[in-house]
C-alpha cells in the first residue's frame, strides 16, 4: 500500500510534523505540540505495535506484576484520536531525508513533512559471543512480557551486565523468589553512573538480599541446553541458569537522518534546540538518540533518562510552535532496587572529591561529588525530598562549604541560598 502525506506549511508555521519513533519522547512531543497550539498534522510512526508508553516499569512494576501495560501508557488510547495525532504502528522508517522533506518506510511508503522529529531511542546492545541469542534482552514491552513469562517458571536467573537495567531486573527477580547471579565485566556495578562508594553500597545491598554479583567476569560463550536453560561460560567457570538476560547498554538508532553527524556518544549531534546538524532546522532529535550541548556539563551529552525525554520533547514542541526553546537539562535519573529509591543528579565523569552527607548508605543519605568547592553531582539514597536543592546546587555551580554540605543538620536549601566564598 502506498500512502503519501504531503507537507503543508500553510497549516501553521511548523506545518506537517512527522515524528519517527512512537516511544516516550516521540509520544510526548506529539502531545506537547497539541498542547502548545500546533494546528498542522502530527504523524507519529513507530516500529512497535503499541501507542507511546513509559519504559521504567518494564524492569520494575510491570516485571513484578504490580503494574499493567495500561498503567505505563502516556495517555489513554482514545486521547490520541481526540488530539488528532495520527499513529502509524508497526512501521519501520528506513530514512529521514531533510533535503526531500520526506521519510521513507521499509514497506515503500514515503511520507512528506515540513519538520521531522527523530525519537528512535536505542536497541539493546548485543553480547558479542557465540550462543548469545539464547539470552533475552529488555528494551520494550514485548521484551518485558517475554521476560515476565519466563521468570514465572524460573528458579535461577543469570544477568549479564551490572548496569541499571541489569540490577533492577536482578532486584525484581530476587523479590519474586528467583536465585540471581549478575555477571559484570568491569570492576564494579553501575560504574557509568555512580561513584565507587555508591557502587560498593549498592553491591552490598544486593549481596544482603541474596543476589550474587561477580565482577571482572569475561564471558566466552552461552550454551543453550535445549530445555530453555543455559550455561554461561566465563573465565572463572560455568554459570548455569533457567534463564538469562543481557543488559549491557544500548546502541542508539542514529543512522536514519541523511547528512546528519553522529556524535562521540553514537547519538545524533544537535544544537541546543535539538536541531540535527546538517538538516537546516528541518529535523530535530530528542530522547535517548540526541547528543545535545548540555549547559550544566559544559559539553554535548546523550542522556538515557525519562526526564530528558520529557524535557527535550517539550522544548522542541515549544520551538516548533514559535517560541525557540533550548533543552536545559540538569542530568537526573532514578532507579528503584530492593526497596531503595536511588536518584542521581549530574553525570559522574570519574573525577572529583566525594563526601557523604549522613551515614553512608543510610536512608536519607547523599553522596556528593565536588570539583573544588563546587557540587558537580550527587547520589540520593531514599532522599528524594532533597532532590530539588541538590539540583539547584549542581545547576548553579556556586561554591559551598564542604563541611556544611556533609553536616545533615545544615539544610541544603540554606546552602543553596547562601553559597560560600569562591573556592
Ligand atoms: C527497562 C527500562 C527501564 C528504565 N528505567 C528508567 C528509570 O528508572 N529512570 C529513568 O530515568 N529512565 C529509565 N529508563 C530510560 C527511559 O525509559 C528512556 O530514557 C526513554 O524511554 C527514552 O525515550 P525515547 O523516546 O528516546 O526512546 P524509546 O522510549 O525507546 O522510544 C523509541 C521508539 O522508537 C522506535 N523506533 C526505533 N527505530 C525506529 C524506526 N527506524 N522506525 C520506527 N520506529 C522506530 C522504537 O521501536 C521505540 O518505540 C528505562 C529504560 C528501560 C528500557
Amino acid at each position: 500500500m502506498s500512502e503519501t502525506v504531503t507537507p503543508s506549511a500553510t497549516e501553521g508555521e511548523a506545518g506537517t510534523v512527522v515524528i519517527v519513533g512512537a516511544g516516550h519522547a516521540g509520544g510526548r512531543a506529539a502531545l506537547q505540540l497539541r498542547r502548545r497550539g500546533h494546528a498542522g498534522r502530527v504523524v507519529m510512526i513507530g516500529a512497535e505495535a503499541e501507542l507511546p508508553y513509559e519504559r521504567p516499569p518494564l524492569s520494575k512494576g510491570y516485571l513484578k506484576g504490580t503494574e499493567s501495560a495500561g498503567d505505563m501508557a502516556l495517555r489513554p488510547a482514545e486521547d490520541w484520536a481526540t488530539e488528532r495525532i495520527e499513529h502509524i504502528a508497526g512501521a519501520t522508517v528506513t530514512a529521514i531525508d531533510p533535503a526531500a522533506r520526506a521519510v521513507e518506510l521499509a514497506d515503500g511508503r514515503r511520507i512528506g513533512f515540513d519538520h521531522a522529529i527523530c525519537a528512535t531511542g536505542g536497541r539493546a546492545r548485543a553480547l558479542p559471543v557465540p550462543g548469545a541469542d539464547a539470552l533475552l534482552g529488555l528494551r520494550d514491552l514485548a521484551d518485558a512480557a517475554a521476560l515476565r513469562a519466563r521468570l514465572a517458571g524460573a528458579r535461577r536467573l543469570v544477568v549479564v551486565g551490572g548496569g541499571v537495567i541489569g540490577l533492577e531486573v536482578a532486584a525484581t527477580a530476587c523479590a519474586l523468589g528467583c536465585a540471581v547471579t549478575v555477571l559484570e565485566a568491569g570492576p564494579r556495578v553501575m560504574a557509568r553512573i555512580l561513584p565507587p562508594e555508591a557502587s560498593d553500597w549498592l553491591a552490598g545491598r544486593h549481596a544482603a538480599a541474596g543476589v550474587e554479583i561477580r565482577t571482572g567476569v569475561h564471558i566466552s560463550q552461552v550454551v543453550p541446553l535445549g530445555d530453555g536453560s543455559i550455561v554461561v561460560e566465563t573465565g572463572a567457570g560455568p554459570v548455569a541458569a533457567d534463564l538469562g538476560l543481557y543488559a549491557i547498554g544500548i546502541v542508539p538508532e542514529a543512522g536514519l537522518v541523511r547528512g546528519a553527524r553522529v556524535g562521540a556518544s553514537g547519538g545524533l549531534a544537535t544544537d541546543a534546540f535539538c536541531r540535527v546538524e546538517g538538516t537546516e532546522g528541518r529535523v530535530f532529535a530528542i530522547g535517548d538518540i540526541a547528543e545535545t550541548p548540555n549547559p550544566v556539563l559544559g559539553r554535548p551529552a546523550r542522556l538515557e533518562t525519562w526526564r530528558n525525554a520529557e524535557t527535550q520533547a517539550a522544548a522542541v514542541a515549544a520551538t516548533l510552535c514559535g517560541t525557540p526553546t533550548q533543552a536545559q537539562e540538569t542530568p537526573w535519573m532514578w532507579t528503584d532496587q530492593l526497596g531503595h529509591n536511588i536518584q542521581v543528579v549530574g553525570a559522574w565523569e570519574g573525577r572529583g572529591e566525594t563526601l557523604w552527607r549522613g551515614a553512608p548508605g543510610a536512608p536519607g543519605s547523599v553522596l556528593f561529588w565536588l570539583e573544588g568547592a563546587r557540587v558537580r553531582g550527587a547520589v540520593l539514597i531514599d532522599a528524594g525530598r532533597e532532590k530539588r536543592f541538590v539540583e539547584g546546587l549542581v545547576a548553579a555551580g556556586t561554591p559551598v562549604d564542604p563541611a556544611a554540605l556533609a553536616d545533615p543538620a545544615q539544610r541544603l536549601k540554606a546552602l543553596l541560598q547562601a553559597p560560600a566564598a569562591a573556592g
